[in-house]
């Protein structure tokens, strides 16, 4: 009989030993994740340009527009407010890791769909906070450390913000952003987001049939493109006096050829270079190109393979949302995260997400990470300022609550506002946040 209880011993201890191993195992299988946490701006409005503008173009050798210090109202500063909640998510994130996701939950009144799952992130802040008048006036290049493209410093290229990421190679960055208001009623959160570079080639090849029909371009457009596409048409809501359309043909003008249209039509005016950006930024996926040459797309060039990828497409296209790829699902729920939170835990704000802005921002397009791009709010809104000064811890947490969701996946309640709770489909991406070389990618796109 004593030996019969002593197998049984072993048996169960040895079972023990493999569910330890087995948990072990498990905890290590557990991918690391690295978000990289981008308040936008920071920086200074300062003469003269050639010294301290942004957007540095190393083929002509100047700054190509004055730096943009985001939006201001009185003593509230966009680069401030937003730097602020990017440490406060950072300090979040931190004290969360390697906890057990079921704790956090529990703690949070979240249900993550697997509670044993430990997290298992790097939360790294892109950019100092803002300096003081005094610190300024000491620097030759007080921008340096805010700007978002690469620049020159004693002969040699510096890395700028969006390079400075990709040299990270973060899974997920999350960039805050706040605005001025676009209208008198304006608050509220809404989602930056790039299209997919096929959206782009329809409605370039769409426009050459275009010309001179009597027909408004967005009626147009709306008639000939594949149904997938028609949510980026009706975006640009925020922008005064000019047309949807007009917004997306300067758009992709710049983007194409690095030239701006002639002011009401859809040609392009040599006398408006703006750079090509993708050569703005230290990556693999640069325009072998020097000199200015008209450009259009060419399948054959390492900016647009990487543009008509399965990847970017992903991250661009399409997704849980129906549009906008992982980028906008990323986005959205981070908002919807903040919104539906406001209202649980009685925040009393009156929060609402609106229209997003569709635009070729630089930063979500030049990284291989998922971009989150959220405006917070607007920085001469009551409500909005209250979500990000007397809340902005709460706020935090909702943020960093949502951003363990897009990790881990949670089970959130379907009520009005919720978000959907689904994780990202990190694996489908392989070692595209590493950036892999154009080769590679190719190889992928054939
Ligand atoms: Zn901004």
């Amino acid at each position: 009989m004593k030996k019969a209880a002593n197998v049984f011993q072993t048996i169960t201890l040895l079972i023990l030993f493999f569910i330890l191993l087995h948990a072990a195992a498990m905890a290590e299988d557990a991918r690391p994740f690295r978000i990289v946490l981008d308040p936008g701006h920071g920086g200074y409005f300062l003469r003269p340009f050639s010294k301290h503008g942004d957007k540095y173009d190393f083929g002509t050798g100047e700054y190509l527009q004055a730096f943009n210090i985001g939006a201001v109202n009185n003593n509230y500063k966009e680069s401030e407010l937003v730097y602020g909640m990017a440490v406060l998510v950072k300090e979040i994130l931190d004290r969360w890791n390697e906890k057990p996701l079921g704790e956090i939950g529990a703690q949070n009144n979240l249900a993550f769909s697997d509670p044993n799952q430990k997290i298992n992130i790097e939360a790294i802040l892109i950019r100092p906070p803002d300096m003081k008048m005094e610190e300024i006036s000491a620097l030759e290049d007080p921008n340096a450390p805010y700007r978002l493209y690469d620049y020159p410093e004693a002969g040699k290229r510096m890395p700028g913000r969006i390079s400075r990421i990709n040299a990270l190679k973060p899974e997920l960055v999350v960039s805050l952003h706040m605005r001025n208001k676009y209208f008198d009623n304006d608050y509220g959160g809404l989602a930056i987001l790039v299209p997919p570079a096929s959206f782009l080639r329809e409605i370039v090849n769409a426009s050459y049939e275009f010309r001179d029909k009597p027909v408004a371009p967005k009626q147009y457009f709306a008639g000939v493109l594949s149904r997938e596409y028609l949510p980026y048409l009706d975006w640009f809501v925020f922008e005064r006096g000019r047309s949807e359309m007009d917004c997306i043909a300067e758009d992709i003008a710049i983007y194409l050829t690095g030239y701006a249209n002639k002011k009401g039509t859809y040609v392009i005016d040599l006398q408006e270079y703006k750079g090509f950006r993708e050569n703005m930024v230290t990556w693999p996926y640069q325009r072998s190109e020097t000199a200015r040459d008209l450009y259009y797309i060419n399948r054959e060039a390492p900016f647009f393979i990487r543009e008509f990828s399965r990847f970017e497409e992903k991250r661009r296209h399409g997704g849980p949302e129906g549009f906008g790829g992982d980028n906008y699902y990323a986005t959205i729920e981070l908002l919807r995260f903040i919104k539906w939170r406001t209202v649980t835990e009685g925040l009393r704000i009156n929060y609402r997400i609106n229209y997003s802005f569709i635009s070729l921002w630089s930063l979500p397009l030049h990284i291989n990470a998922i971009s989150a791009y959220l405006e917070l709010g607007c920085v001469d809104s009551d409500s909005d300022l209250l979500l990000v000064t007397k809340h902005a811890r709460s706020t935090a947490s909702f943020i960093a609550l949502g951003i363990l969701s897009l990790l881990y996946g949670t089970d959130v309640p379907v009520e009005r506002d919720a978000p959907r709770g689904g994780r990202l489909d990190w694996e489908y991406y392989g070692d595209y946040f590493d950036i892999p070389a154009v080769e590679n990618l190719q190889k992928e796109n054939e």
